[in-house]
């Protein structure tokens, strides 16, 4: 019975898409000069290996992500983002239809499929990177964290038993722990369970799996943008570089003053030192930040971005700026793009 229905939802979501497309971004052209941030993470072709291994919403194809360029460019005026924080925070008059694009973390790919696209389509972007992991084989702790559970699936399925492995069975996620390994959604469970915790308790943890079970060298390393493709991205001039932090940790209340000071302060100085560019935006992991954070990034920064939905004003918060994520799944075609750039859906 349920199925027969499937094709009346499906119709009704398009319905909607529609409308929130063509209905939604006008709307927001019509009132005073917003811009539009977008939040990309990883360009990989759905073949590639490192794509099974990512949470679907981190990643658009080459070939989606040229596509959104295209269009963007046509509906839109692409603005650095620095551009845009520092007309608004001097008082001078804001482009009409601005839109920046962001991607977090400093993946290779970046280097590797976005940044041919940009140069091809002349947009600029900036890329948030965590300072002290650029050019190392450190992970974030969910590609780690999928990476030991699809190791553990295919070779050690014998060691789902194992307590070290306890704490990853919420009641909540749909993952059965078998010889399957979790697919992609299952994978985003599992990551968003773990935030319970904070990040150095889920890498002790991980730490302590990988130990136990012996699998070092069997998890393979991250691919991450190291400083030579850096400064390409920076000197050609249409990719600035933003800090992300030192070590990717969410800047909640419980992190004390003298690690706010060096995520916040420490990582705009190398990336400076490095780049010989002045960095001037910044990015809170997973969107998090304490008053403490927030106070440290207004000093430092000419403005910051949160994970929060939405567009912006002159009248926004220049250092808790609105973004849209965009990731393959809704975003694949030019309705379900707009749909989501209208920030309805
Ligand atoms: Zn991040």
């Amino acid at each position: 019975m349920v199925a027969r229905f499937r094709p009346v939802k499906q119709l009704i979501k398009r319905c909607l898409q529609y409308l929130a497309a063509y209905a939604g971004v006008r709307m927001h052209f019509m009132y005073k000069p917003k811009i539009l941030i977008l939040m990309y993470h990883r360009i990989l072709p759905a073949n590639d290996r490192r794509a099974q291994l990512e949470e679907p919403g981190m990643i658009v194809t080459p070939e989606t992500f040229r596509s959104h360029v295209s269009m963007l460019k046509q509906h839109f005026n692409i603005i650095h983002l620095s551009k845009w924080l520092e007309l608004k925070n001097s008082g001078a008059e804001l482009p009409e239809r601005a839109c920046a694009i962001t991607f977090d973390d400093g993946w290779a790919d970046n280097f590797e499929f976005a940044f041919p696209i940009l140069k091809e389509l002349d947009a600029p972007a900036t890329v948030f990177v965590v300072s002290d992991m650029i050019g190392t084989s450190r992970q974030f702790w969910p590609e780690r964290l999928a990476q030991i559970v699809t190791c553990i699936a295919k070779d050690h399925p014998d060691q789902w038993s194992h307590t070290a492995l306890d704490w990853l069975k919420n009641p909540a996620t749909r993952y059965q722990f078998t010889t399957v390994a979790p697919t992609q959604e299952e994978l985003g469970e599992l990551i968003s369970n773990a935030k319970a915790l904070s990040d150095d308790e889920i890498h002790d943890r991980l730490n302590i799996i990988e130990h136990v079970l012996n699998l070092q060298g069997q998890i393979n390393k991250p691919d991450l943008l190291n400083w030579e493709q850096l400064s390409e991205m920076n000197t050609s001039g249409l990719i600035e570089i933003g800090s992300h932090t030192c070590n990717h940790i969410r800047l909640s209340n419980e992190v004390d003053n003298v690690v706010l000071e060096y995520e916040i302060i420490a990582s705009k100085k190398l990336i400076e030192k490095r780049t010989g560019q002045a960095v001037k935006t910044f990015c809170f992991p997973n969107g998090n930040y304490s008053a403490g954070a927030l106070e440290l990034v207004r000093k430092n920064y000419v403005g910051a971005v949160s994970t929060k939905k939405g567009w912006n004003t002159a009248a926004s918060d220049s250092c808790l700026l609105h973004r849209i994520g965009v990731h393959e799944d809704i975003a694949r075609d030019k309705t379900a793009f707009f749909a989501r750039l209208s920030g309805w859906m």
